[in-house]
């Protein structure tokens, strides 16, 4: 057979999947697996999006679309991105894309070239790193630290700094961490990409998913930002759509033009009936989305509480998304064997901190996007095992 390209030995592999593939494995075997390993959330998109989407496909909206996305959707995610950060943009800034993931891949695919620097706070959605190394590009990690409720050190950032840093990845709020950044150092952030000619690449996916009556800080707010920041988000997280595959990218116009030339060599465009559907997340009530958030808090404090009462963990309250990221230095064990262990010897899947890049060894992270059942059962499995040890 003839050998691999060698950027394909850089390319890293996302453990939520990996994870979910051999526990569906497991289960297949006839195993009782509980899943807290994938960030899915357990809810059928909104009915009036399903609607939508039916009507779709009946109308034939089954074809080609423009590589950028249908002109009513970019202009319903226009609207929305700029009313949600004070800012005025418009449907030419704007790409839709297969998943965020997508805008991921492009956004650095456009600007990273071998040797180029890409700061990363982590850990942090594996993405980041794993294209960066594929394109030839060189990862300066920052930690996020607990103690700081998981949001970075701004001067942190800065000793990262080289005349090869190229561009910033930020995730807020974060998976796997459910931390948020600061304002202030959103401020320190954007002054510096500036000041150095940055980029910034902020994804922002899990903006409505915030508890205790939290609202989003964007980076596309603050004065300045706009010429150097790609914003990614979605309609997997808020809307519940993940199989629709579809994410967007926001930028200045020539920025947007290249990720559309870029998705269009990939994969032409995203599904045309999905987009029609999304008109409606947007554009449509936003009801069932509010009960859906209420119902992750409700979680998020059940798995609170349950987590602080087993031996050896300990964690802060996520401020938003649907992940708990104990930390379990307490126990002994890696976050690998850990992990590892939960799922052979106690059927529960989830994810080791280290599959979110450096910094991750000594938490887990536990999605608590499913069913309530599910979170139960697998804090009960936890507690006894742990307490079996
Ligand atoms: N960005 C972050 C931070 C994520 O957590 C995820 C999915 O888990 C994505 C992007 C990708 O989302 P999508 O389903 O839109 O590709």
């Amino acid at each position: 057979m003839p050998v691999f390209a060698s950027r394909v030995n850089s390319l890293g592999v996302e453990g939520a999947f990996a994870v979910l593939a051999k526990a569906k494995e497991l289960e297949r075997q006839g195993r009782s697996i509980v899943h807290l390993e994938i960030g899915e959330p357990g809810y059928q998109p909104p009915n009036h999006v399903l609607e939508a989407t039916k009507k779709a496909l009946d109308e034939g909206k089954t074809k080609y679309t423009p590589s950028a996305g249908i002109y009513e959707l970019r202009e319903a995610i226009a609207e929305r991105v700029s009313s949600t950060r004070g800012i005025d943009v418009s449907s030419e800034n704007v790409v839709v894309t297969v998943g965020a993931k997508m805008a991921i891949f492009a956004a650095i695919m456009a600007f990273i070239d071998p040797g180029d620097e890409v700061i990363v706070p982590m850990p942090v959605y594996p993405s980041y790193e794993s294209v960066t190394k594929f394109v030839g590009g060189i990862v300066k990690p920052v930690a996020l630290k607990e103690e700081r409720a998981f949001s970075p050190d701004v001067n942190d950032i800065l000793a990262q700094v080289t005349d090869k840093t190229k561009a910033i990845a930020i995730n807020t709020p974060g998976n796997p961490t459910g931390g948020i950044y600061q304002r202030k150092d959103l401020e320190k952030i954007v002054n510096l990409a500036r000041e150095k000619n940055i980029l910034i690449i902020s994804d922002e996916i899990y903006e409505d998913i915030i508890f205790d009556g939290g609202k989003h800080k964007s980076v596309l707010s603050i004065p300045g930002a706009e010429d150097i920041t790609i914003l990614i988000s979605g309609f997997s997280k808020t809307w519940a759509m993940t199989g629709y595959r579809l994410g967007y990218a926001v930028a200045k116009k020539e920025i947007a033009d290249i990720l559309a030339k870029i998705q269009s060599n990939a994969v032409s465009c995203p599904p045309n009936f999905t987009q029609v559907a999304a008109i409606q997340a947007i554009r449509g009530p936003q009801d069932e989305v509010i009960e859906m958030i209420k119902d992750y808090q409700r979680k998020r404090d059940v798995i609170f509480d349950e987590i602080n009462k087993i031996k050896g963990f300990r964690m802060i309250k996520p401020a938003a998304t649907f992940y708990a990221f104990p930390n379990i230095k307490g126990t002994g064990m890696s976050s690998n064997e850990l992990a590892n262990r939960l799922l052979d010897e106690d059927g529960v899947a989830l994810l080791p901190g280290t599959a979110f890049g450096d910094y991750g060894e000594g938490y887990l992270r536990i999605s608590f996007a499913g069913p309530m059942e599910d979170i139960i059962e697998g804090m009960k499995r936890i507690r006894e095992f742990v307490s079996s040890l």
